[in-house]
């Protein structure tokens, strides 16, 4: 039983979009999803995901996961396989099929004769210092290279050449002629081809020179169809580049009209995490965590086996919405969403994290009591489940103190809580001798039973028989980085994970992989022989405590 999800609400993309389909220069829009195959996914990438499947998906187009594997040398067959299984846990509709920038290699490269041919691009050998240096800056224009000049015949020639093997690495590039002199330093001249002798992860030695970034990808989007081009703000400048090539490409006759169009949209920025690639591999490479799919890595892989669900990342996408300037993302929002969504779907347990004993002194020893306890407060339909209840139970350790300070409503001597689910008691004190919380409860207080709610309490405890429960290892997580905007290893939060053996009531299986609300603690998740916390149930962060204070359960 979902909750109605807000309508989606409009934005400048979706703007387009309706404007495209209203006029008919499109019938159906097509987006593109486009990893480079060179590490694993981020939330950040989850922003991106859930943005282009998710304007498919509104509008009845398509969304192709498209591999951006033009760079053969950082490219590894292990990040294909892990993003495609990520997308397709992302994204339900995905049927798996990823397509291969490497497979439009030919038409590229029949795209760069075309160029030089055409006298659109020219064969540059100046060393890479002396391009650099005639490329000029942003205060001053470049200088044309002298290879310039060199005729379609030559520059077709070299660049056959260049393909055929001849040249060293870095003796050659192919370059666009557009002018060295632009404002914009995208437009001069950029580089399209280098020479790059080396192994590529799907098509071998096949090749041994490569497009750069800046050719290919606008290339791929328009052997695909795509529609709407969807990238991050740090691509507006490369956008005259894009309409540059696929117009005169077009008007070339190997392209079909219309064009895609480049829209960019402001990546997204998470408080209390890193989501640049190479600060993620630091973490790695340097064991600060155990993998890629660490639980508490900003990875796709971590957070699903945290136990964060793909609803909760579509939430959060359309939480933020997208938008055309920078702005940095409070990770709260991105935890809220998840525990909205776990709260929906979690069945409610009693788990007791850090356990002491409990004795109720007045309780008949060998008496056990079943106590039927709703698996969901709002959803009757998901029926109870039998909770044992007995003399002895396991309690929180911070649910007790001998002296208690102000606003503590838990155990202390003479003050009585109600045992969730379960009677009333009235503590009376410790034992040292059995290292047990003494207490006597009181008769006729039994949640569910008329007049149980006469004894009136503040406190409200939650437990688990000490004679049915199982200890269980549970692994806490919490959040990798202590401080807002780290930079990397030296902030790391030395307690984002703990582990701890807990008591766990009998209805708990570890051996699912399932997720659970623990009653005052939080979402964890079965598997891999332990639980995990996924989330707390509030915002442990923001600086609020509650003293414990919990009303009744609904008697029901
Ligand atoms: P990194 O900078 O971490 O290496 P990247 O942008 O190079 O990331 P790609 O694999 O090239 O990683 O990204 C694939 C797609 O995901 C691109 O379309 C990119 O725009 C998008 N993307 C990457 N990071 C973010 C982010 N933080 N917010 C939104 N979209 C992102
Ligand atoms: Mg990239």
């Amino acid at each position: 039983m979902n909750k109605p999800q807000p309508p989606s609400t409009s934005n400048f993309i979706k703007q387009v979009i309706e404007a495209d389909l209203a006029s008919g220069k499109h019938k159906t829009i097509v987006t593109r999803f486009p990893p480079e195959p060179n590490g694993y996914l981020h939330f950040g990438h989850a922003k991106s995901i859930c943005l282009n499947f998710g304007l498919a998906r509104e509008y009845g187009g398509r969304c192709n996961l498209r591999f951006d594997d033009t760079n053969p040398e950082k490219e590894e067959q292990e990040y294909v396989d892990s993003i495609i299984d990520t997308v397709k846990w992302l994204v339900p509709e995905f049927d798996g099929k990823a397509l291969y920038a490497s497979d439009y290699f030919d038409f590229m490269y029949q795209a760069a004769e075309h160029l030089a041919g055409a006298g659109l691009a020219y064969v540059d050998s100046q060393s890479a210092e002396e391009m650099s240096r005639s490329r000029g800056d942003f205060t001053h224009p470049g200088t044309d290279s002298p290879f310039r000049s060199r005729t379609p015949e030559e520059n077709l020639d070299l660049l056959r050449r260049m393909k055929a093997g001849e040249f060293a690495d870095g003796a050659h590039v192919l370059r666009a002629r557009i002018d060295l002199r632009s404002p914009n330093i995208n437009l001069r001249d950029p580089v399209l081809y280098r020479i790059k002798k080396a192994t590529h992860h799907r098509t071998g030695d096949k090749w041994c020179i490569y497009p750069m970034y800046t050719y290919a990808h606008p290339l791929e989007d328009a052997v695909e169809g795509i529609t709407h081009s969807l990238c991050t703000l740090e691509f507006e400048d490369q956008r005259p580049f894009y309409d540059w090539l696929l117009n005169h490409l077009a008007d070339g006759g190997l392209l079909k009209r219309p064009l895609p169009q480049q829209i960019e949209f402001a990546r997204l920025n998470l408080t209390h995490t890193v989501l640049s690639k190479r600060k993620l591999i630091e973490l790695v490479e340097g064991k600060y965590v155990d993998g890629w799919d660490d639980p508490r890595m900003p990875t796709l892989a971590g957070a699903r086996r945290r136990g964060y669900t793909p609803e909760g990342f579509w939430r959060f996408a359309e939480r933020i919405g997208v938008s055309k300037a920078n702005q940095t993302v409070d990770l709260t929002i991105l935890e809220d969403c998840m525990r909205e969504h776990l709260n929906e779907i979690a069945p409610r347990r009693m788990a007791v994290l850090d356990p002491i004993r409990l004795v109720i002194e007045n309780y008949p020893e060998g008496k056990e009591e079943m106590l039927e306890v709703p698996n969901h407060p709002q959803k009757p339909e998901w029926g109870k489940r039998p909770v044992p209840f007995s003399r002895e139970l396991w309690i929180e350790r911070e649910d007790f103190t001998e002296k208690p300070p102000k606003g503590y409503f838990r155990l202390f001597p003479g003050n009585k809580v109600r045992l969730r689910y379960a009677y009333v008691v009235e503590c009376v004190g410790y034992d040292m001798a059995t290292k047990s919380v003494r207490c006597n409860y009181i008769e006729g207080t039994r949640s569910g039973t008329p007049g149980s709610d006469a004894v009136k309490v503040k406190g409200n405890v939650h437990w688990a028989s000490a004679k049915r429960a199982r200890a269980a290892p549970v692994v806490l997580y919490d959040r990798l980085f202590r401080i807002d905007q780290p930079e990397g290893v030296d902030h790391l939060n030395p307690e984002s994970k703990r582990l701890v053996t807990a008591q766990l009531e009998p209805a708990l299986d570890i051996t699912e992989r399932e997720t659970f609300q623990f009653e005052r603690h939080g979402y964890f998740s079965s598997g891999d022989d332990h639980f995990k916390r996924a989330t707390t149930l509030r915002d442990s962060w923001a600086a609020s405590f509650t003293g414990g204070r919990a009303t009744e359960p609904a008697a029901t």
